[in-house]
């Protein structure tokens, strides 16, 4: 039907009759002329309709977004119409015929950046024809050629594990589906492979790794959807080291394929607990200039208790956040920061604008300068290097809590201020604790997840120490996104079992959800490990749009609904008989 793509037309076409399929980007009518942008997935072309054409009166009737075939002469623009902002800027087409290949009803959106999300994804089918989802589109589509490409020549193998499965646990609840033929009985959709690619080690495939989809479902969160992709990989004989050198090289190569970009070599490498105590996070985001400050020292003998106190304490910090010309802040945004750390947890946010760095306690101006003296001062002076027109956020209280909301300060103070560095910033967090400790339920919880091997050499030495034990766990940060998770797992049975007796799960328990991955163990399992990737977020990153859902093609909302389909939707009474299931509520 068409000689060319209407993206791909250009000066060197200059003269040639094509043939174009595509839609109306939006048609104008100037002094007797018909100027239509036609596009299709590579691109817009203008397309010019002379009242002398035969196919003038049809071109008059053409609309948005109807799907036309045209016959035309390329031709270059006169040089004062280049439009250098386009790639088919410098030509257009003379039209000589005009095919409606179908016509449109009126479009129900704007098919712009202004419509609302919602509109967007009940027409997603239009949607997807802008620009920009075409363009987002085929960057994942690279992605996930970049991944297969580099690792079927590294030896991996690409396994499907079944959709249709039991629970594992990643910490979220399951979607289950009724079975027919087992009334009362239930599959669970995978939260991740998680246990299948580690019996795939146990089999002997030796590298693994899948495109997978997992299902989680979750309370709402803004940028979370109940199924999304992962990129899983398991390999066998490794250590964490041998994991993260494959996984950072499949990285650096995909960003280099996709964008062109050179990652570092190696990426660098920070603890969790340095990770705390320097940003106030586990995915640091390193592009922007600034970090936490612990002024304990300093602040230890001033009769301020809000300070002192938690500097001398076990377990507690007094943490600094130097903002960079910060002192541009006005009160009121200063008490909408102080409102952000509440959000967080914290009980208050203490702050000094600096005024002038050479005047000592004479140049600062706040609430809290009263209570510091001079050797105080200067330490914290010292020690965040501040300078004149920066500001001062002080946190204190537990370590974590406050490491944690001075952490989020940062960030927002980055954004704020717009002081992130261009450029990508990937990082490993290692060091993970092997377990937190859950108030509410007075038992701990897997800090990733059960099957993570602990750094401890026998069961005895994990059980003597469990709050202190830290896990083989590490996590692939970029640009302040943790982009993948995994661990060296346990691969003996003694140790899995107390993992879980730590955990809380009894052994009838263990044995009725793991009891087929506790029995495969005793069959010569090797050691293993693996990670896995959220998909969904690098192609984000990759694409530049801070929202998942503008990289996957039919998303749910954030309430986790597809308003395309109207799914999840009712089902008929003899549906449900079949699966024996009977409704006793429901919202409609
Ligand atoms: N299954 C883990 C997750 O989904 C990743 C891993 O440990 O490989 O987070």
């Amino acid at each position: 039907m068409r000689s060319h793509l209407c993206g791909e037309i250009n000066q060197t076409l200059d003269g040639q009759s094509v043939s174009l399929c595509g839609w109306v980007d939006r048609r104008r009518d100037l002094g007797g002329l018909i100027f239509i942008g036609l596009r299709d997935h590579a691109g817009i072309v203008q397309v010019v309709v002379d009242p002398q054409c035969p196919a003038f009166a049809d071109a008059q009737r053409l609309r948005n977004e109807y799907c036309v075939r045209i016959v035309g002469t390329v031709r270059m623009r006169p040089e004062s119409q280049w439009n250098e902002s386009m790639a088919t800027g410098k030509i257009e087409v003379v039209v000589d015929e005009v095919e409606l290949l179908n016509a449109s009803a009126p479009i129900p959106l704007l098919m712009t950046d202004e419509d609302g999300e919602e509109i967007r994804l009940r027409y997603r089918y239009l949607d997807l024809r802008r620009e920009r989802m075409q363009k987002n589109m085929r960057i994942r589509a690279k992605l996930n050629q970049s991944i297969h490409r580099t690792l079927d020549s590294q030896g991996f193998l690409e396994i499907e594990t079944p959709i249709l499965t039991k629970a594992t646990p990643e910490g979220a609840r399951d979607y289950l589906v009724p079975s027919r033929v087992h009334p009362g009985k239930f599959f669970a959709l995978p939260q991740s492979p998680q246990l299948f690619k580690q019996l795939l080690m146990m089999a002997g495939m030796d590298r693994y790794y899948q495109i997978a989809r997992c299902f989680r479902d979750e309370d709402l969160r803004a940028d979370r959807q109940p199924e999304f992709t992962q990129l899983d990989m398991e390999l066998s004989f490794v250590d964490e080291a041998g994991v993260q050198e494959v996984a950072e090289n499949l990285i650096r190569a995909v960003f280099n394929d996709v964008l062109q970009v050179e990652l570092p070599s190696p990426f660098p490498r920070m603890t969790w607990k340095d990770a705390l105590q320097d940003f106030g996070s586990d995915k640091p985001d390193l592009r922007y200039p600034m970090r936490l400050h612990s002024v304990d020292e300093h602040v230890g003998h001033v009769e301020f208790r809000v300070f002192s106190g938690p500097a001398r304490a076990a377990g507690q910090r007094v943490a600094v956040l130097r903002v960079p010309g910060g002192a541009v802040f006005s009160r009121k945004q200063i008490d909408e920061y102080t409102e952000f750390v509440a959000r967080y947890g914290a009980k208050g946010l203490a702050w000094i604008k600096v005024n002038d760095t050479e005047a000592g306690l004479e140049g600062l101006q706040s609430p809290i300068a009263k209570f510091l003296d001079d050797k105080a001062w200067n330490g914290i002076a010292v020690q965040t290097a501040v300078e004149s027109g920066d500001l001062l956020f002080f946190g204190a209280g537990d370590w974590q809590q406050t490491s944690i909301f001075m952490g989020h300060l940062l960030v927002r103070c980055g954004q704020d201020l717009e002081l992130a560095d261009a450029g990508w910033q990937p990082l490993w967090i290692t060091d993970f604790p092997m377990f937190e400790w859950d108030e509410d339920n007075g038992r701990y919880t897997a800090m990733h997840h059960p099957f993570t091997a602990p750094q401890a050499d026998t069961a005895d030495d994990l059980r003597s120490a469990p709050a202190e034990t830290l896990s083989k766990g590490y996590d692939m940060v970029l640009n302040g996104a943790e982009i993948g998770g995994g661990s060296i797992r346990i691969h003996k049975t003694e140790m899995q079992q107390t993992v879980f007796e730590l955990l809380g799960i009894s052994k009838d328990e263990a044995d009725a959800k793991f009891g087929f991955l506790l029995e495969a163990l005793r069959y010569g399992c090797p050691p293993h490990g693996g990670i896995a990737f959220g998909l969904d977020r690098i192609a984000a990153l990759m694409a530049g749009e801070a929202s998942i859902r503008d990289v996957i093609a039919f998303p749910k909302t954030t309430t986790a609904q597809c308003p395309l389909t109207d799914a999840p939707s009712e089902i008929d009474a003899e549906q449900l008989d079949e699966l024996s299931i009977e409704v006793t509520s429901s919202t409609q």
